[in-house]
């Protein structure tokens, strides 16, 4: 990026607010992948009318531009792979009107999800998505990517919330899509469209989100069980006669490595573990908690199940749920987070094929997540300076891939392609329907100027990683 461009970006959103500086780049050069690409600039706007000029502009010269929110992600979707510049939207953080009467919120796209459910819960109402990361991912990167979080469950995902977009084109252009009231059918749905199109179609600068009424009451329930089948061959059934607002499972491994922050000790004997949780008025959770309770008592394979003793108990578990995927890294210095989904009821031959991998290739290998949903987070460890760890790993990845398309699955609940995953998109889609999404990325983005190289296939080595 030349000096004459940077000094027209400095123009639009002022001095301070590009930079340059090496020390600073780094910041921006990664994601929850781990991996690294530098941007030439990182740019902080604060307002959609700049973001449209720094887009003008972007095409005009032309640069590339990576939209990016806090950089959580998993797939290599904020990674500026192709250089350019880098858009973060920290400053764009403002809660703009949470309309009580008609439930729902408006808001900018780095607002921070954990902060929109505090806010709404303050008017009594509540915003169900809730990735594990809420407590620092942005509500533009939820869209970007249509997080899940554990209570997807019952609620469902980021897509099931959003009514409506503001967004600007690759070109500078500003759209509005959608609708801020309960149903609207006007023209084609380009919000269902921008959701999940991960940053690779327009920016988006300003989001409308329906709430719900906050529940009243919560339980939660542990199952602690002897083994990855017993455990997963339980959650169908469960959900034949349950609605939990989440249904969370972790295999031994994963227990080990947060094992810490669990507020007891497990029996040895435990070889993986349902974490259930229960949402709605008083009576009814009590309810639906002792006939959850009695059920499961009746099942082969469990140990033991139990009901948190108290609030902070229960936040305990959670903070050790949600520490799992950091704390993956005390097993080895590299990740493949892979999180796909099969049909519930074939769970258990998924959690199988993941110990035959670990058998047969040695590779270690973890699995938990949304048993729920049948979105199993499935974590390849490796330490990527080793070529035969690597080998293996990109070897179990493939299997995995392959076993879960059997099961009559996909390759992705709620992470997205991004980079990790273009090299495999063919296994999932026909040719016909990928080139069709080809032709609608180049009709957005004529230039492929906003975020290049993610999702589509050819990959950029995208196993480096
Ligand atoms: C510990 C941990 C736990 C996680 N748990 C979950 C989970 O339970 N469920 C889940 O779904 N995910 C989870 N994730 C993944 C990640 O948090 C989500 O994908 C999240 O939505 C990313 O938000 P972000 O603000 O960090 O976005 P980034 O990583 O910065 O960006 C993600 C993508 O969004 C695009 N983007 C960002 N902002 C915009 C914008 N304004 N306009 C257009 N595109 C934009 C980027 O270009 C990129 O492609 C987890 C990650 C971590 C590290």
């Amino acid at each position: 990026m030349n000096k004459k461009t940077l000094q027209e970006l400095r123009k639009i959103v002022g001095q301070d607010q590009v930079t340059t500086v090496p020390e600073e780049l780094a910041c921006y050069s990664y994601d929850g992948t781990g991996q690294e690409y530098l941007p030439a600039a990182v740019v902080f706007p604060g307002s959609t009318e700049e973001i449209c000029r720094i887009m003008q502009l972007a095409s005009a010269t032309p640069f590339t531009v990576v939209p990016r929110g806090a950089g959580t992600g998993m797939t290599g979707g904020a990674l500026p792979v192709a250089g350019g510049l880098v858009m973060v939207m920290s400053r764009l953080n403002r809660i703009l009107e949470i309309d009580r009467d008609n439930q729902i919120a408006i808001l900018q796209p780095g607002v921070i999800t954990g902060d929109l459910r505090k806010a709404a819960g303050r008017h009594g109402l509540y915003y169900p998505p809730d990735p594990a990361s809420l407590k620092f991912c942005t509500m533009g990167g939820n869209v970007a990517e249509c997080a899940g979080g554990p209570s997807a469950v019952k609620y469902g995902v980021t897509r099931d919330y959003v009514l409506g977009l503001e967004a600007v084109l690759p070109d500078g252009r500003l759209i509005h899509t959608g609708v801020r009231t309960a149903k609207g059918v006007v023209g084609y749905d380009l919000t269902r469209l921008l959701v999940g199109s991960e940053g690779t179609l327009a920016i988006i600068t300003q989001i409308t989100v329906r709430l719900l009424p906050a529940p009243e009451a919560r339980s939660i329930l542990l199952v602690l069980c002897r083994g990855m089948v017993e455990a997963t061959s339980l959650v169908a059934g469960i959900l034949a006669h349950h609605t939990p607002c989440t249904l969370e499972y972790m295999d031994r491994t994963a227990l080990a490595i947060v094992q810490n922050k669990l507020p007891f000790p497990l029996p040895e004997e435990v070889g993986a573990l349902l974490l259930i949780e229960l949402d709605g008025q008083k009576d009814s959770v009590a309810l639906a908690t002792s006939q959850l309770t009695k059920f499961l008592q009746a099942q082969p394979g469990i140990i033991q199940s139990r009901t948190a003793e108290s609030a902070d108990e229960a936040e305990q578990l959670w903070a050790a749920r949600r520490a799992i995927s950091p704390a993956a890294f005390s097993l080895k210095p590299h990740k493949m987070s892979e999180d796909v989904v099969v049909p519930r009821s074939h769970l258990p031959q998924l959690v199988s094929c993941t110990e035959a991998l670990h058998r047969e290739l040695g590779v270690v290998i973890f699995t938990f997540g949304h048993a729920g949903d049948g979105n199993i987070h499935v974590n390849i460890m490796l330490d990527r300076s080793i070529p035969q760890e690597v080998r293996q790993a990109n070897t179990a990845k493939q299997l995995l891939f392959e076993e879960v398309l059997r099961l009559g699955g996909t390759l992705s609940g709620e992470h997205g392609i991004g980079l990790t995953k273009a090299a495999y998109l063919a296994m999932e889609l026909d040719q016909s329907t990928i080139t069709l999404m080809q032709e609608i990325k180049r009709l957005f983005d004529p230039l492929n100027i906003l975020n290049p190289g993610k999702i589509f296939p050819p990959p950029i080595d995208s196993e480096k990683h």
